[in-house]
């Protein structure tokens, strides 16, 4: 097994052990200092995290996303804080549009018991709901990690534990996608049929099932947030797959031990 430390050539893996910055890569040419840690300056968040640099970050994985990962410090400390703000949002999107309305859902039971008990049903429920999304997120999250180490470990590339982690945070901007893109199709139905008043709402029996009715209107309401949900996925899967081609031979960031 390869040190994480040891500098590799960041385009094609060669091992620059000894060779001097100036140098350039014996096997592909690139300059030696474009592959050693100090030419990774780190994202905005990583620099200082703060909300203008969360943002700063997200916009930047999300326009230039080859440049930013290009860009990303390959540090085993941090990036936590990235990927929990940004599921927390992603999380708080999901459960928005739908808390008490699915059948079964406390908020939805504690209808009709006053306002003050509704409240209160609301006040533990809805937070409830986000946490739990945002800890499958989490976990979706952390099943990306261990795949793309052993993609990368199969492919003979050297992905370190901490790039591989700082590419799953830093791509992490894809779940808030993911939490848009349902209330977008929700949004795109409001907008048909209550704005421009197209009738959605007109029932027909779908082919082959006799006696079950839906309008448009349904099939577009259910339809259109799974599709959301889909897009929202390929963008995280995407964004890790660019990450992941810009740090897979990047050294692991030295960091400064105790003593
Ligand atoms: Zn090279």
């Amino acid at each position: 097994m390869m040190d994480e430390t040891t500098p590799l050539c960041e385009e094609c893996g060669y091992d620059l052990t000894g060779l001097v910055p100036e140098g350039a890569c014996p096997e592909c040419g690139r300059p030696v200092a474009r592959s050693l840690p100090d030419s990774r300056p780190g994202s905005p968040w990583q620099f200082s995290p703060g909300s203008v640099s969360w943002l700063r970050t997200n916009l930047a994985v999300l326009r230039a996303p080859a440049e930013l990962f290009a860009s990303v410090r390959i540090d085993p400390r941090g990036g936590a804080s990235l990927l929990v703000l940004n599921v927390l949002l992603a999380a708080l999107l999901l459960a928005a549009p739908w808390t008490g309305t699915l059948i079964g859902d406390p908020i939805r039971g504690g209808r009709g018991g006053g306002p003050m008990r509704e409240l209160l049903t609301f006040g533990w429920v809805f937070p409830a709901q986000v946490l739990g999304i945002a800890a499958f997120l989490v976990l979706l999250t952390m099943i990306e990690f261990a795949g793309i180490r052993f993609i990368a470990a199969r492919r003979k590339w050297r992905l370190t534990r901490a790039g591989a982690w700082q590419v799953c945070c830093h791509a992490s901007v894809g779940w808030i996608i993911l939490g848009v893109a349902p209330l977008a199709g929700l949004a795109l139905v409001y907008t048909l049929g209550v704005l421009l008043r197209v009738p959605l709402g007109r029932t027909f029996t779908i082919p082959a099932t006799p006696g079950w009715r839906t309008s448009l209107g349904t099939v577009m309401g259910i339809s259109l947030p799974i599709a959301g949900l889909v897009i929202g996925l390929l963008v995280y899967e995407l964004l890790v797959h660019i990450g992941v081609r810009k740090c897979r031979y990047a050294a692991t960031l030295r960091v400064a031990t105790k003593g």
